[in-house]
């Protein structure tokens, strides 16, 4: 079978590879449908943190086509699955908090995921609830993206939003575009986008956003926020772009007594943030990080896009064939593409 492998920085190969056989307890599919993140290419452009050669995607829906021992009823079955796959006994999974678990890893950046014909789906995955049947009405290529989905309703629930709420989203890439669509489902009463980029700025006003900033030099976003807010500043704020001057900005624009969720993480070789605690202090704001997502919220995020509440299609640019995965890397990474997806 066909398979995109990572050997090292930029050094992506479709390769021929054996088709995996299951063990008991796993079971392998036919993937249908892959997303290409950016956690993807920053293992592309920067190299991977764990060991390579290994076949990247994480964003992956498909059809069960082999089942190991004590799998057969999921013949056939179309699945989608949190690619974190957790022990589901440590003191975090215990706590509901399985994305802190120490034995965690993820299929797609540990071991082999879904860029290629067949992948695995290991045991423990069914264990702890990571997998889940795709709803007959939904896309094989929507049920994809409800991975980075999932992270985004973490994301929110973390942060505590609730219909009403005010929020403030700075970068208005495809994960930026998903909190948006995701918390107009919530019911927020105004969602702000602060951009850089004024087609994806343009973008996120078609998608629904309420106001957009478009930051360029000379803009104070705070000022822009407080006057769209009337003088009260946002109540919350998701920096779903991996900027310094972002992560200083949201303090910046949350109201007081709100909270910030630095969603996403600096770009390798970036050290560290100066930030002034005294506005942390002094306007008594939460400020707090997510990532990934724990097998019940991947299931509620699920449950939101086969609802229809959330239209995932809107967010795809691109659609491949496996077989030109390299071209797909490097379509991922223009500023006018948003989701690519791989079909092998
Ligand atoms: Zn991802
Ligand atoms: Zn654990």
């Amino acid at each position: 079978m066909k398979a995109l492998r990572l050997y090292g920085v930029k050094d992506l190969r479709l390769e021929e590879v054996d088709r995996p056989v299951p063990r008991e307890g796993e079971v392998v599919l036919k993937v249908a449908a892959a997303g290409i993140c950016a956690t993807d290419l920053k293992a592309y452009n920067y190299g991977s943190r764990t060991k390579v050669p290994v076949t990247l995607g994480h964003e992956v829906a498909g059809v069960v086509v082999d089942a190991g021992k004590g799998r057969e009823e999921l013949l056939n079955k179309r699945v989608t699955l949190n690619p974190n796959i957790f022990c589901g006994s440590c003191f975090y999974c215990l706590r509901g908090e399985h994305v802190l678990c120490p034995k965690r890893y993820a299929i797609g950046i540990d071991v082999d995921g879904g860029f290629a014909e067949y992948m695995v789906v290991p045991a423990a995955a069914f264990s702890v609830g990571c997998v889940q049947e795709i709803p007959d009405w939904l896309s094989m290529e929507e049920a994809a993206l409800v991975e980075p989905l999932s992270d985004c309703l973490r994301g929110q629930l973390k942060l505590g939003l609730s219909a009403g709420d005010s929020l403030a989203i700075f970068g208005a890439g495809p994960i930026g575009l998903m909190h948006l669509l995701l918390a107009k489902a919530l019911g927020l009463s105004k969602i702000i986008m602060c951009e850089k980029s004024e087609a994806r700025a343009r973008f996120a006003e078609r998608l629904g956003a309420d106001h957009v900033v478009l930051l360029s030099e000379g803009v104070d976003v705070a000022k822009e926020v407080q006057r769209l807010t009337g003088g009260e500043g946002v109540d919350a704020v998701v920096v779903a772009v991996g900027v310094p001057d972002a992560q200083r900005d949201a303090l910046r624009v949350v109201r007081p007594g709100g909270a910030v969720n630095y969603f996403a993480g600096l770009p390798a070789g970036v050290k560290g943030v100066e930030i002034d605690t005294n506005i942390i202090h002094y306007k008594q704001i939460r400020v707090l990080g997510t990532s990934m997502s724990t097998p019940v919220e991947f299931k509620k995020a699920l449950d939101i896009v086969a609802s229809g509440r959330v239209d995932l299609k809107q967010l795809i640019s691109m659609r491949l064939p496996l077989i030109e995965g390299v071209n797909g890397f490097s379509e991922a990474q223009k500023l006018e593409n948003l989701r690519v997806i791989l079909n092998p």
